[in-house]
């Protein structure tokens, strides 16, 4: 068997493309226009892309992009200062706080200072605890990204197995719950997991969140499972010449490939849904805020 190459670049496209046509509508209809505010703080090189590109891309499907650079020196009171006033600011429905946060600072006190309201992370406990008990809740990006590519190939994912190997509060636990809401039945597997293989091996969806190059060979999955690609790891690549990497996965592409009905590439696959799934959450942000109806299809 040969997978099927799930093109997530191509699907977060889509994605953008409908957020920019509702944000064209918004402004025309309502004259509203969905801002997204982006904290760093420090200058962390991935962090700076990062930063960046979420500020080109904001831009580019016509919201507001509100960029805030602090110093690495800045204390918490500082930050907590400026969330205080961007949770205050009626032109900003979106909140995004760049992690890592350096040492001194305390990620959940700041976290947890974001109104939930406008935690387009989705990571607040309020929104935690909503997305827990199946209420409507901000959805963290990466894993809304998995689940709208898992439905665009699956349809109705109901009742299928699903395994989610990893069990972070970014990735693995959030993917879990929103496959637990979709009706899969959800295996969390992570570092401790026994006879990890054999449990990957009979999940119909296998979502992947380690962090470690290649970990998933071939032979951990169903023939015709639908794998899904998190990770990012960067390798050696001495055939590229000296000193050169390349990014891979945390799933072996080639032979899960000739194994799975369909993967996600690396890069290409999870990576651009991150983004084009922020900007959704803006748009239904800002459409939750003022009373109007949210987005289809790009909510959990
Ligand atoms: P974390 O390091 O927070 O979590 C990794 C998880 O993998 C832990 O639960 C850990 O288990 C588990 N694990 C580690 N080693 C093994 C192993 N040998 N077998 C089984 N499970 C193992 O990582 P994140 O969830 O933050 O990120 C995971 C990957 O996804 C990374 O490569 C990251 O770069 C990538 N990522 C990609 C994003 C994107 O936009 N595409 C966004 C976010 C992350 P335990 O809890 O027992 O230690």
């Amino acid at each position: 068997m040969t997978a099927e190459i799930l093109d997530g670049k191509a699907f977060a496209a889509r994605i953008r493309g409908q957020v920019a046509d509702h944000v064209g509508r918004l402004k025309s209809a309502h004259g509203l226009t969905p801002g997204l505010a982006v904290v760093l703080v420090g200058s962390d090189p991935a962090s700076e892309v990062y930063v960046r590109s979420k500020g080109k891309m904001t831009r580019e499907v016509g919201m507001n992009s509100f960029e805030h650079r602090l110093p690495e020196t800045t204390d918490e009171k500082t930050l907590l200062g400026l969330l205080d006033d961007l949770n205050e600011d009626p032109a900003v429905h979106g909140i995004l706080v760049q992690l890592p946060l350096p040492g001194h600072m305390n990620e959940s006190n700041i976290i947890n200072r974001v109104d939930p309201a406008k935690d387009v992370d989705g990571f607040h406990i309020l929104n935690v605890g909503l997305l827990a008990t199946g209420q409507k809740a901000m959805v963290p990006c990466t894993p809304l990204g998995c689940l709208m590519m898992l439905r665009d190939r699956l349809g109705d994912l109901s009742g299928l197995d699903a395994v989610v190997v990893g069990r972070s509060n970014i990735v693995g636990k959030p993917m879990a719950q929103l496959l637990l809401r979709d009706s899969c039945t959800v295996t969390i597997a992570h570092s401790r997991t026994r006879e990890i293989e054999a449990k990957c091996r009979a999940a119909d969806i296998l979502v992947a969140a380690v962090g470690r190059a290649e970990l998933i060979t071939g032979d951990w999955i169903k023939p015709g499972a639908t794998v899904i690609d998190v990770g990012i790891n960067r390798i050696p690549a001495p055939e590229r010449g000296e000193g050169k990497t390349r990014l891979v996965g945390d799933v072996h592409f080639p032979s899960a490939a000739a194994v799975a009905g369909a993967i996600t590439p690396v890069p290409g696959g999870v990576g651009p849904m991150t983004i084009a799934c922020l900007l959704a959450n803006t748009l239904t942000a800002c459409c939750r805020a003022n009373g109007l109806k949210e987005p289809e299809g790009l909510t959990a």
